[in-house]
């Protein structure tokens, strides 16, 4: 997919879905029209660490003002089409109104919590490591915050799909492994992933 700017046009800024230390393209210009201001409704890349890289295809007043307390939802949708497809979401008012109609639930929370761990295991294959970051990896599961997503993580690892490696990678880190259970709940759930592989005998 075409980058809508080079990189290194990008500007040291603040993410604002998460609030996460990010790179932005340049916000619209205000240009004068016969006297009359107006802001150039113009695609701006934003490349976050928690959110990944996604386009605001609306001016971000106007988004902040309708989805304000649904942020946290939209990075999730950012941070989930990013990690699939490697492509840039571009977030504009009809996509929103279509995918928030309904907030998730917790289970899917947690379903899209094991499905980002099967994907993170597919190169290493079955009972890889997955480092999960309590702060910026959080949209994985569309948690609102640090709390909720060590609860999703807490469940995952209650219902046995997952187990907890012991770390001393720091305190924002957890180190998860997918069980056989939670890799055969991941296939449930969507066939068309790829299954780690196992690891020879
Ligand atoms: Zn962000």
């Amino acid at each position: 997919m075409e980058e809508l700017l080079p990189e290194e046009h990008m500007e040291e800024g603040q993410c604002p879905l998460c609030g996460e230390k990010a790179e932005m393209g340049p916000w619209p210009d205000e240009i004068e029209d016969d006297g009359t201001p107006f802001t150039v409704i113009a695609d701006k890349d934003v490349n976050c660490k928690s959110c990944r890289k996604y386009t605001l295809g609306e001016p971000l007043a106007a988004l902040k003002a309708d989805y304000g307390s649904r942020l946290h939802l939209i990075s999730g949708f950012t941070r989930d089409h990013w990690d699939r497809t490697g492509e840039r979401l571009r977030l504009t008012r009809d996509y929103l109104d279509k995918h928030l109609a309904q907030e998730p639930t917790p289970s899917q929370c947690i379903e899209k919590l094991l499905l980002h761990l099967r994907r993170k295991s597919e190169p290493e294959g079955f009972g890889a490591e997955v480092e999960l970051h309590t702060q910026r990896d959080k949209a994985v599961a569309f948690a609102r915050s640090r709390k909720e997503f060590k609860n999703f993580i807490d469940e995952l690892v209650k219902d046995g799909h997952a187990t907890e490696v012991e770390s001393k990678r720091g305190p924002d880190i957890v180190v998860l492994k997918l069980t056989p259970k939670g890799c055969d709940r991941a296939k449930e759930l969507d066939p068309s992933g790829g299954e780690p592989g196992r690891p020879a005998d």
